[in-house]
């Protein structure tokens, strides 16, 4: 039955080390929740990371007045950079990873009576995309072992009104993109990847974004590169990549500049970056590598550690993932091996040793404002009453509820810490683990 195959989470870096555990003898100090000694005092890495290289960089933009793509250089320099990082044909510049999104769709024509198929564990912009244009969004449950869309459920929700499949690569690792990708050649769907979380993870030695007919990335704050804000539509087509531009830039194509007023499509936007955006970029690029570098090592490393605590299970990686970009570490918590401790009340338990982790998404298919697209004047203009009486039904994501009822997030500042801020991290969870039954006790 089970036909998803994973790579082993084993870690090399892991070889050798001595663990640090709490002893299971009876020993184990008092959990810090029930006032026993707090297990780290140390506040983790800050994020983001910044220094004069950042602060020269927007100074340089400041000083040229030169604050805007169409007379400045640094968005365009930043496009060639990234360009080169993705290995990408064409990389756009836009004002976020949600507009990175709207422009792809709407240079491929997205409008009301058209499907969106895309997971329900996913930040809350890959629906907004779909709704703005009046698309029916249509969520496709979840593999709860990796955290990504079932992509082996996908072919079932294609209709004839699909028009494209929003795959999310959620927490920095890679949905299956093979099976996703199989699905969407086969019924003549197109694929625009959301890798707003997941910026130069792999796919098969590819980076992601360049499997689809485009590939979206996210500069927000939270993210593993960030401006603040920022986003990037990376495609290898020519003939769309300029269509993407077109959308973002209120319909003018590149030969259309200054008071030279040209136009090209049929709808449009702006969702252009500021060239201060972009100047921000390419300094925190100076420090990229290196940090992808360890979050991976430290990811693969505390994955191994938390996968030999019983009741915790660090999310799979795919087979056919070369490289992850590890926005979170993300992990399932099984209460029945801690003495039936709610959720909550680990994650209180935790934050009191000094460990930041938090529960993550909740089922989004069932948020009151997305349940509210039922009722929508428009909606219901434009897909009748029973099409939207149905769509709810359509939508019920059991698995997805259950793992966001039983997912933990390690936040990426975690992730850029030491090897033995990882040590902690488990020894933390087993300091809850012995001290469980306790902590449920004291309520
Ligand atoms: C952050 C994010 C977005 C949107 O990016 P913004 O830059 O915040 O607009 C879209 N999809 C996912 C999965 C994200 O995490």
């Amino acid at each position: 039955m089970n036909r998803r195959h994973f790579i082993a989470t084993t870690s090399i870096a892991a070889a050798g080390i001595a663990l640090s555990q709490t002893s299971s003898a009876g020993t184990a100090a008092k959990p810090a929740v029930l006032g026993g000694p707090k297990l780290r005092r140390t506040p983790f890495s800050t994020w983001p990371v910044y220094d004069e290289t950042d602060e020269k960089q927007l100074q340089a933009v400041l000083r040229s007045g030169r604050w805007y793509r169409g007379n400045g250089t640094k968005v365009a320099e930043f496009e060639k950079s990234y360009q080169g990082l993705t290995g990408a044909k064409h990389c756009i510049a836009t004002s976020s990873g949600t507009t990175a999104l709207l422009s792809a769709v709407g240079a491929l024509g997205l409008g009301p009576g058209d499907e969106v198929i895309l997971p329900p564990y996913t930040f809350i912009a890959t629906y907004n995309v779909a709704v703005n244009n009046y698309a029916l969004p249509v969520f496709v449950d979840s593999d709860p072992e990796s955290f990504q869309i079932d992509a082996a459920k996908v072919n079932a929700a294609i209709t004839k009104a699909t028009r494209v499949i929003l795959p999310v690569h959620i927490g920095g690792n890679v949905a299956d993109l093979d099976t996703l990708l199989a699905a969407a050649k086969t019924r003549g769907v197109a694929v625009i990847e959301d890798a707003c979380q997941a910026h130069l993870a792999e796919w098969r030695g590819r980076v992601v974004g360049n499997w689809g007919l485009a590939g979206c990335s996210s500069f927000q704050a939270s993210k593993n590169l960030t401006s603040g804000e920022g986003g990037a539509v990376i495609c290898n087509d020519d003939a769309f990549a300029e269509k993407v531009y077109i959308f973002q830039g209120q319909g003018r194509p590149r030969s259309s500049v200054g008071y030279h007023f040209t136009y090209a499509g049929d709808r449009a936007a702006n969702y252009r970056m500021p060239e201060f955006q972009a100047g921000l970029l390419l300094a925190q690029m100076t420090r990229l590598s290196q940090q992808f570098q360890t979050r991976e090592e430290n990811a693969s490393y505390l994955t191994r550690l938390l996968g030999e605590i019983p009741g915790i299970k660090p999310a799979r990686l795919h087979e056919g993932t070369t490289r992850t970009s590890r926005l979170l570490l993300m992990a399932r918590y099984q209460k029945e091996h801690f003495a039936n401790l709610d959720r909550s009340k680990f994650l209180a338990a935790l934050s009191a040793e000094g460990i930041p982790c938090t529960p993550g998404y909740g089922p989004l298919n069932l948020e009151q404002n997305v349940q509210a697209l039922a009722a929508n004047r428009c909606y219901l203009r434009i897909y009748g009453k029973r099409t939207m009486a149905r769509w709810v039904e359509r939508n019920r994501c059991p698995v997805n509820d259950k793992l966001c009822a039983e997912a933990l997030w390690f936040p990426q500042n975690v992730l850029l810490g030491s090897k033995s801020d990882m040590d902690q991290v488990a020894e933390a969870i087993r300091k809850i683990q012995a001290g469980a039954a306790d902590i449920a006790k004291a309520g």
